[in-house]
């Protein structure tokens, strides 16, 4: 792509949305440290500006799943500012891991003796309460395994934080007994669902991810969290269809009277699922613009009869309301923000 080149396809991100998002966690998390989880580079809205605007807001610890996520955003790593790899460390990440200021969140027996044996110093640690995927299990855990293990945070994982599940409790119970042996400088336990079922949760740091980015995985989260993405694409072409005229992939839509449409440069392969062909619709000046027809791979066409100016190279938003869009289409809006690709031209207002 060359310099100058501009987008048709935009990803606007409210930053006052964010900090709103990240104050109103930090303030459920009590006398917690509250983080940031930017893991898929910032669950698709682009990590380093994520870390920048929380790190200026007082966020002093983030977390990503691997060392190339960790890589990416070490340049703009602040002094004093912590960061933790989830997915803790392979044969083949201990070059990049020993030389990085990231720590390795350890998971297994193997992660911590590659880490000992290497010297690596501050590292992070997880145990299983429940989860059953990463993570130390409790059962005859050999407390020996952490001699000379330099922990800085403890933590364990939430299976369904969101939900009233009877798990919740005895994870908290089974984590709270591990605090009493296992040493440690701090204790994290709670996601962003976890922030919402009080500081019970919190201990020393919280670790939220999918609220800060508009998501709302609970009630309390709806009425709290603002939404911070709004997809955005260019009109490309616009047309007059004639009753009885298809219009898209498979002529599944046909016209029942002469109507105006505006084609969009959007499609599944920029996350916008082939499923949002029968209830996915754009925004303009308050009039909901229908998609019609299939979504196709690079371009969607919307019903514009409402809109009489609208022409190429105006812009329209695109609904996409995390908690409605989840509704209609099936998928969670952990999936909705992740799939957003790499056409969109990210910026932040
Ligand atoms: C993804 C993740 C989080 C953040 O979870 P949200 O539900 O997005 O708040 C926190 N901790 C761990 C270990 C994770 O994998």
């Amino acid at each position: 792509m060359s310099m100058d080149y501009q987008s048709p396809l935009r990803l606007r991100l409210d930053k006052q949305a964010l900090l709103s998002n990240y104050r109103w966690l930090k303030e459920q998390s009590g006398s917690a440290a509250c983080g940031a989880t930017i893991k898929a580079n910032g669950y698709g809205l682009g990590a380093e500006g994520v870390m920048e605007h929380l790190a200026a807001e007082g966020c002093r610890d983030f977390f990503v799943a691997t060392w190339e996520e960790a890589q990416h955003v070490e340049p703009g790593l602040g002094d004093g500012v912590s960061l933790s790899v989830f997915h803790g460390v392979r044969p083949e990440d201990m070059e990049i891991a020993l030389a990085s200021r990231a720590r390795p969140v350890l998971n297994s027996p193997a992660q911590i003796a590659r880490w000992k044996a290497a010297n690596g110093g501050p590292c992070d640690v997880m145990i299983d309460t429940g989860m059953n995927r990463l993570g130390l299990s409790l059962d005859g855990l050999d407390m020996g395994l952490f001699d000379g293990l330099e922990i800085d945070t403890l933590m364990s994982h939430l299976v369904s934080a969101e939900d009233d599940h009877h798990l919740n409790d005895i994870q908290l119970m089974l984590f709270n007994e591990a605090k009493k042996s296992i040493k440690a400088n701090r204790y994290s336990l709670a996601n962003s669902a976890g922030i919402c079922r009080g500081t019970d949760f919190a201990f020393d740091l919280t670790r939220p991810g999918i609220a800060l980015y508009g998501g709302t995985p609970t009630l309390d989260a709806e009425l709290n969290i603002q939404a911070v993405v709004t997809p955005q694409a260019e009109i490309l072409q616009r047309r007059t269809v004639r009753g009885g005229e298809s219009v898209g992939y498979g002529a599944e839509f046909i016209a029942d009277r002469t109507m105006e449409t505006a084609t969009i440069n959007i499609g599944y392969a920029d996350g916008f699922a082939r499923i949002f062909s029968g209830s996915g619709a754009a925004l303009k000046d308050g009039a909901r613009l229908a998609v019609i027809g299939r979504v196709s791979m690079d371009l969607v066409t919307i019903d514009v009869n409402e809109c009489p100016s609208l022409q190429e190279g105006d812009w329209v938003d695109i609904d996409y309301d995390l908690g409605y869009t989840a509704l209609v289409s099936g998928l969670s809006q952990y999936e909705l923000l992740t799939r957003l690709g790499h056409r969109f031209e990210r910026y932040w207002v």
